[in-house]
């Protein structure tokens, strides 16, 4: 019987590599896994695997935590940097050796590659067989040695996996890796297993590109005798094409997704959605996913990115969003002054309803704050025409002689101008946009005309109602 974890205590963990940024793909993985967490009432646990000491700067372990955060993940305690247990590691290696599964090999690296070069050439697999597995004896003096694993030869290897399902390996496919290199570091595969004990973890829910290492992790774990974790190997997100999703389809990483303007709410949705699915239920809020999350309905094939769907989540989730958020989400990159905030806050319930990202309530919003005479954009100028100038007089006129100026108010005068000038009402609207935004696209005319105030909308008609450069 091998040990287990008491069935009734969830303790799941991320375990990112810095690499420079936070891939969305990891970003999904470790959604699931604080989920799950969360939904059974356990710990979700965070180990950054900075190891490769050139990769893992503080700025790329910084990129991991600030994307995580972002995106409202928090995890139990502080944060686990799995270099700080490398002599624990090193320990266990050694505790191996004396249970008598594992051993110093002292191939040197021209031996290992003879025997690789030579499975080649006779076009098998290379399956490493160490004469140092079953020699008693003290290896060479000087030469250096790597501690490597008594791998099982005979039987299988079953892993039932909760995504993947009863996934089994004959053990002659397992060879006797590496568990601590000669300069005494010790290899992925043993840190993470060591790590995994340590921190209790119940359930590895992970990318299923590390499902062949779960066979040989497993190895280890029996041979210390310690509790078997459950797993779960996700399926890797893919592209639109079915290719796995790589640089050429775009952006990869959670930052790339902030700065194109979707809110952490959207990508968090999208993410979830993306491979797990809760009837035909597509918004689904924080505290839902938790309460219905689960790995059952994980599906077993990759799942496409489909921007557009996240830019339909990311619309939904800005017409949700407060305009006091909103409007200092994109008061940055507008430059206002104090009288201008509040202006935008104002206008936001309209503009937000036209916007799929935060870079185009920005766009939407650059009128209202534009220095007059405003530039006028193409679409704009096609609208401001020799015969829209007697109408935009008249609506100049009319519009001086407002009292009250209220959405209805104006809207009456405005229609009344179109009426005396026997056109539809649209022959005007479009015309008076153009003058008061510089644009051929706003949020509507009358709401325009209120959130401008009536000085700055006059004087903006009064710009077009000239002839350019007469
Ligand atoms: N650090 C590994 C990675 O980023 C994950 C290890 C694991 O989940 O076991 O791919």
């Amino acid at each position: 019987m091998s040990a287990s974890h008491n069935p009734s205590f969830v303790v799941t963990r991320f375990a990112p590599s810095p690499t420079g940024f936070l891939h969305i793909g990891n970003a999904r993985t470790g959604l699931f896994s604080w989920l799950f967490a969360r939904h059974h009432g356990g710990q979700a646990l965070l180990r950054v695997e900075d190891t490769d000491k050139a990769r893992s700067t503080q700025a790329a372990i910084d990129v991991i935590l600030d994307g995580l955060q972002w995106l409202g993940l928090d995890w139990d305690g502080p944060a686990h940097f799995q270099s700080e247990f490398e002599p624990r590691h090193a320990e266990v290696a050694h505790q191996l050796i004396e249970r008598g599964a594992a051993y110093r090999c002292y191939l040197t690296p021209e031996e290992l590659k003879a025997r690789r070069d030579k499975a080649q050439a006779e076009r098998r697999p290379f399956r490493l067989v160490s004469e140092w597995r079953d020699r008693s004896e003290a290896g060479p003096e000087g030469v250096p040695s790597v501690i490597r694993l008594k791998a099982p030869r005979e039987g299988e290897t079953v892993i039932e996996d909760l995504v993947q399902g009863r996934v089994a390996v004959a053990n002659a496919e397992l060879d006797d890796f590496v568990l601590l290199r000669s300069d005494g570091s010790p290899t992925y595969m043993l840190a993470v297993v060591v790590d995994d004990h340590d921190m209790g973890v119940t359930h590895i829910i992970r990318g299923d590109d590390h499902l062949n290492n779960a066979f040989r992790q497993l190895a280890i774990i029996r041979a210390m005798g310690w509790p078997e974790p459950t797993y779960a190997h996700i399926p890797l997100i893919h592209g639109p094409d079915g290719a796995k999703l790589s640089k050429r389809h775009g952006a990869l990483g959670v930052h790339d997704y902030r700065d194109m303007g979707i809110l952490p709410e959207a990508l968090f949705n999208y993410l979830l959605r993306l491979g797990w699915g809760h009837g035909d239920d597509e918004i689904i809020s924080k505290d839902q996913a938790i309460a219905w999350f689960d790995l059952d309905h994980v599906g077993k094939s990759p799942s496409r990115f489909d921007m557009k769907k996240l830019e339909s989540l990311n619309a939904h989730y800005i017409r949700e969003a407060d305009n006091e958020r909103l409007a200092k989400l994109v008061a940055g990159q507008l430059d206002l002054t104090k009288a201008d905030s509040d202006m935008l806050e104002r206008a936001m319930p309209e503009l937000k309803s036209r916007a799929h990202d935060l870079n185009q309530l920005a766009e939407g919003a650059r009128f209202l704050f534009a220095k007059r005479p405003l530039a006028i954009d193409e679409g704009a100028a096609a609208l401001l025409t020799a015969d829209s100038r007697p109408l935009l007089r008249a609506a100049h006129d009319a519009l001086g002689k407002v009292a009250a100026w209220e959405h209805d108010r104006l809207e009456e005068a405005v229609r009344l101008v179109a009426e005396q000038a026997d056109v539809k009402l649209g022959k005007l609207a479009q015309p008076l946009r153009a003058a008061l935004t510089g644009r051929s696209t706003s949020p509507g005319i009358f709401d325009v005309l209120v959130l401008l105030g009536q000085g700055e909308s006059l004087a903006r008609i009064a710009d077009q109602m000239v002839e350019p450069n007469a």
